[in-house]
């Protein structure tokens, strides 16, 4: 059985006592109402990681997660994080991939490929991205653009390691537009990436991987999008900076 996973990514948003305290209130909100065994991970910024982390203890329903890690070990990268600096804090996820990171950032599914490795080795879980642009979509390429993003980025992978990682698709003309894919669209990708996984590695991996959706989802359009077959949660921008709408689409 695949896990459900609600993941909030807050970006470059929240200063420190900003970030404490939204997460002291979710804290709070997912021990009071959550009874189901969906995870609820929070992906802040790196100058949260740790006091959060230990906000969570003993909360079995909370995961705490970076937003990026660098591909070496260590070394001479000044500014950057490494995957066991990550780990060290307490976290246990990083998303790798965003599309934000892709476009601002030069990110291309071979740098990807070499941090999912260094976050796997370092026993973070990825929530490696993917997703096609307007341009792509328009232009009727986006399984193209998403069947190498899987084969360039993760498909490397043993069927042991990639049985670790959490896929997010999130189409990019849908990521703080207000511009959700419908069901029916988001539902025919996540069906295509099980099925890539299934043909790259069997069913069982394909169907035991979490895919979540991500992409101007809130607590109105949540339910029927995480009603679809292969949609296993979302990850969530602007909606998680707030708790209540972040709580809804947990539940
Ligand atoms: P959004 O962002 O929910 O604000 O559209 C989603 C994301 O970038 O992960």
């Amino acid at each position: 059985m695949r896990k459900k996973i609600v993941a909030g990514n807050w970006k470059m948003n929240l200063d420190y006592n900003e970030g404490i305290s939204l997460f002291s209130e979710i804290v709070n909100m997912v021990n009071d109402e959550i009874t189901g065994s969906q995870t609820a991970v929070v992906c802040s910024p790196f100058i949260h990681l740790y006091s959060i982390a230990q906000l969570a203890k003993g909360y079995s329903k909370i995961g705490i997660g970076a937003q990026n890690c660098h591909q070496a070990e260590s070394g001479a990268y000044t500014g950057e994080t490494s995957a066991k600096q990550v780990k060290s804090t307490g976290a246990d996820y990083v998303i790798l991939g965003h599309s934000e990171r892709r476009q601002y950032f030069g990110e291309n599914n071979e740098l990807l490929a070499a941090k999912t490795d260094t976050a796997l080795k370092n026993g973070l879980t990825p929530i490696f991205c993917i997703g096609e642009t307007l341009d792509e979509r328009e232009g009727n390429q986006h399984f193209d653009v998403i069947k190498t993003q899987l084969q360039e980025g993760v498909f490397h992978l043993s069927a042991e390691d990639f049985g670790k990682l959490v896929v997010a698709y999130e189409p990019v003309w849908a990521i703080g537009t207000g511009k959700t894919a419908t069901s029916e669209q988001a539902q025919e990708i996540h069906a295509f990436i099980r099925k890539e996984i299934a043909d790259k590695y069997n069913q069982q991996v394909a169907d035991d991987t979490t895919i979540l959706y991500g992409g101007s989802c809130n607590p109105k359009n949540a339910p029927e999008l995480f009603a679809q077959a292969d949609i296993d949660g979302g990850l969530i921008g602007g909606a998680s900076l707030k708790s209540r709408d972040f709580l809804d689409i947990v539940k």
